[in-house]
Formats: structure tokens, sequence, C-alpha cells
């Protein structure tokens, strides 16, 4: 494949209800679009995942135009690309600014299948018709609203309930969705909410049989982890912990977790998760693929990635109308029965709607070979 041109685009879309971090409530979502054009004119589409704000990480919209003007594009239009997994040779002078590097990984990826005319899916070896989907569910303002939540999402169809939680948000309100949902597949999301000094409240979570906890100590740690998993029974799933191959490697030679949550933007791209899936997969942990507020683009990817055989859990990519009034693929993605059918296109499988994407458009611009 050889670049012909990389479109940057900076996308705001309104969210259909506001999302909560530890820097506010959010009623837009920022984001960078990728569209990478070859000499023939096809495009391949990549979508960053970071936010406008390094809440989640220590990227954000902005340093992720800065890393790909000034660093990635250079790299993409230096030579030739034969197949995508060269990039992660190619960007690996850069240190992390993981997000960055997947955006146009991911365009690239697109790109590659489109061109074999397959699937994005086959492209990375994937082989499910459909994937089973769950759902995250933020924070509330009394455990009667999660629980009318918790039941609508349960007769949608959705196959597993994620929940956050924090210290004081935690044991009674597991124990009231328990009582009233004594066999749904349930999980707790900490976000890092806890230290080794909350270990008898989350060993009190045992009792409610949770599919896992994720992510419940410090963003950067393994090694508290691997403390706290040895004493509890409820898996650990590690999340923020975990950028590359190599961080699961240790992760799992220390006991840090049972499980890994797969996010493709986090780890660096599709050839990363690809490879931290396979080791997971010998390793007897299995991984499922985590949200990120993505629009279309980035739907699409997680969905192919979640084709992998060791995705053996429900992940959280969604409905798009759960998040979006319009999204910027044709078709929207649907969810019946807590399930998405695989698209069979070529590459990511859905048309990008080039209407929408003007529209939500604030900034643009095109580097050229
Ligand atoms: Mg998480």
């Amino acid at each position: 494949m050889k670049l012909k041109q990389v479109i940057l685009r900076h996308l705001q879309m309104e969210l259909k209800s506001p999302f909560t971090t530890s820097f506010g409530s959010f009623s837009t979502k920022d984001f960078i679009l990728v569209e990478a054009i070859d000499e023939d004119g096809v495009s391949g589409w990549g979508e960053s995942v970071a936010f406008h704000s390094p809440w989640y990480n220590e990227e954000t919209v902005k340093t992720n135009w800065h890393m790909l003007e000034d660093f990635l594009l250079p790299l993409i239009f230096k030579a030739p690309i034969e197949h995508p997994d060269e990039l992660n040779e190619r960007f690996s002078f850069i240190r992390k600014n993981n997000m960055a590097k997947s955006a146009i990984e991911g365009a690239i990826w697109d790109l590659f299948a489109k061109k074999q005319n397959i699937p994005l899916s086959k492209a990375l070896g994937g082989e499910k018709k459909e994937i089973g989907v769950g759902i995250s569910i933020g924070i509330q303002k009394s455990i009667d609203d999660l629980l009318r939540i918790i039941e609508k999402y349960v007769t949608e169809g959705y196959r597993r309930i994620k929940v956050k939680i924090k210290p004081g948000w935690d044991i009674e309100v597991i124990r009231e969705i328990r009582k009233h949902f004594s066999d749904i597949l349930l999980m707790g999301d900490a976000n890092s909410a806890y230290t080794l000094q909350d270990i008898e409240r989350l060993k009190a979570l045992d009792e409610f049989n949770l599919m896992m906890i994720e992510q419940p100590l410090a963003s950067d740690d393994i090694v508290d982890h691997a403390t706290l998993q040895a004493q509890l029974q409820t898996p650990i799933c590690l999340d923020e912990s975990i950028h590359s191959y190599e961080d699961a490697r240790k992760a799992i030679q220390l006991g840090s977790c049972k499980i890994i949550n797969i996010k493709i933007g986090r780890v660096g791209g599709l050839t990363e998760a690809k490879k931290i899936h396979d080791l997971c997969q010998k390793n007897n942990i299995p991984v499922w693929c985590g949200g990120m507020l993505e629009a279309g683009v980035g739907r699409a990817h997680n969905i192919a990635i979640t084709t992998l055989e060791n995705f053996t859990m429900p992940g959280d990519t969604a409905a798009s109308s759960h998040y979006w009034e319009r999204d910027i693929i044709i078709p929207e993605i649907t969810v019946h029965n807590g399930m998405i059918v695989v698209p069979e296109g070529p590459g990511i499988g859905y048309e990008v709607d080039r209407r929408q994407v003007d529209l939500y458009t604030v900034f643009a611009k095109t580097y050229k070979a």
C-alpha cells in the first residue's frame, strides 16, 4: 500500500446522555477521525479514542493531533506498507501515545482489508459471525434508579451488566442488584477507586458471584493487584494497567489478574491487541473488548477484534443508538437479543456517512505524501 494522503478531522458529537468522569460531566464527545487514502483512491478509516481531557490516560484530542501531524504521518508516508503489522516496528521509537498510533494503524488495517476485499475481522483472523455484548452503567443518584436502568437493559437482552463501583457505592448496591437479578452476568468496574487498605470491603463482594471486578487498584499497578487477587475469589480484570503485550505478560506472570479487558486504543492498535489476545489464550486468560464511547468507526474496529476466539466474554460495544442520535456509519450498529451480527463487507464493513461526518466536523486538515 502506498498512501497518497491522510485527512484528519476533529469531530464533535452530542451524547444522548451526559457522561461523568473525574474531570466533570460531558455532554459532547470530541475525537479525531482518520481517513487514509491510497494511490488508487481507496479510503481506510480509523478513530482515536483519546478524550478531550486526560482523565482516562495522559492522551487528549490535541496531543493525538500533534503526534499524528508531527511524527506518525511522516512515518506513514516514508515508505510503502506491505502489511499493517509492520507499523508496530515503524512506530516503535515513539514512546507510548498509543491512542494516536492506534488511530492511524486502524485506518491502515481497514485499507489493507479493503484492498484484499475481505472483512477486517477475517484479516485479523477472526471467525465469529456474531458477538455478544453487554452494557456499562455509570454511578446513579439512587439504587432504585440503577435497578430501573438494569431492568431496561436486561429486557433489551444485553448479555452482561457492568456497573461502576467505588467505596460507599459497592456492597449495598451489588447486594440489591443480586436480590432483584439473581442470575444475570454482573461485574463491577472500579476505575482504580480502591487501595489495598480496602481489601476487606473488596472481599465482601466475593459472595455475590460477580464475573469480575475491573481495575480495583491504581491505574499503573500490577503488583498490588497480585496481592489482592491472591486473597479474592472474584477474578480481577485489568484495564488501565495494560498498555502492551509486555504489560500483559508481566501481569499474568505475577498473577495480577484472571481476565484482561483489551482496548485497541490503549494498547496502540490492532496488531498489539491481537498479540495480547494470543498470549492470553495460551495462558487461559479470557479477554473482552472494552468501550471508550466510540463513534461508529471505532465501534466497527471493536467488533472486528472481538471475532477472535479468546474474546469469550461480552464486550462494551453497545448499539449506536445507545449513545448517538445519529452515528457516522451506515448502517448503524444494532443489537438484537444481546448480539451484534459481524458485517461481511470488505474492511470495517460499514460505510462512513460523509454527510454526517461533515456535520460533526469542527476542523479538518489534509496531509499529502
Ligand atoms: Mg474499565
